[in-house]
């Protein structure tokens, strides 16, 4: 497991194994890499609040939290700084790990490739415990990118920038251009057409 899904990893060793035990706890998560989608994610270094109520159940351990975060990212029409707060609930059943193959591990959690934003489906279908391990990483990196727009905006009406001179629509006066002058007929302008009938 990479360092920065380390992170997403918490033991539930507290949590007695009896359906109806529950625990809170309150994490702050302080992540090794951005968490969001490509405009806009929570920045590395950044803290993921998540407020977590861990229940035993028959099956396993079921995680009802509440994440709170910024996400940060620049707007795609004028690249003002954007930050959006990110709220969600996630909840999650963590089966235990099946016993009576060997010990074997079966299917557990299986993180993303470093190089892909894939996700692999039937990984994530089901989420198990390691021992007394659950990793958060899944269940929060999908409800921070479900929260986050692909294209973020300074605001809904953001009428982005001139394309010739870089400055905002909105702080140029109306009917703000630029004299396009082709390159042909730039000589002349020198000229002084005065003289030409005389
Ligand atoms: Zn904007
Ligand atoms: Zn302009």
């Amino acid at each position: 497991m990479s360092r920065a899904s380390q992170v997403f990893q918490f033991n539930t060793h507290e949590l007695p194994r009896r359906a109806g035990e529950m625990k809170e706890y309150q994490l702050d998560l302080e992540i090794l890499e951005p968490v969001g989608v490509p405009l806009v994610a929570i920045p590395a270094g950044d803290v993921i609040e998540v407020d977590m109520r861990l229940e035993s159940v028959t099956e396993g351990v079921l995680l009802t939290a509440d994440i709170y975060a910024v996400a940060k990212g620049e707007c795609i029409r004028c690249l003002d700084p954007v930050e959006i707060t990110v709220e969600r609930k996630i909840q999650e059943l963590y089966r235990y790990e099946p016993t009576n193959d060997k010990g074997g591990k079966r299917k557990k959690y299986s993180a993303r490739t470093e190089t892909s934003d894939e996700i692999d489906l039937d990984a994530v279908d089901e989420l198990w415990l390691d021992g007394n391990e659950m990793n958060l990483e899944i269940p929060i990196r999908d409800a921070v990118v479900l929260d986050l727009p692909v294209n973020p905006l300074c605001s809904d009406d953001c009428l982005g920038l001139c394309p010739d001179c870089g400055e905002k629509w909105e702080k140029l006066p109306e009917g703000h251009a630029h004299e396009v002058i082709d390159a042909r007929w730039a000589g002349l302008a020198g000229l002084d057409f005065k003289n030409s009938d005389e």
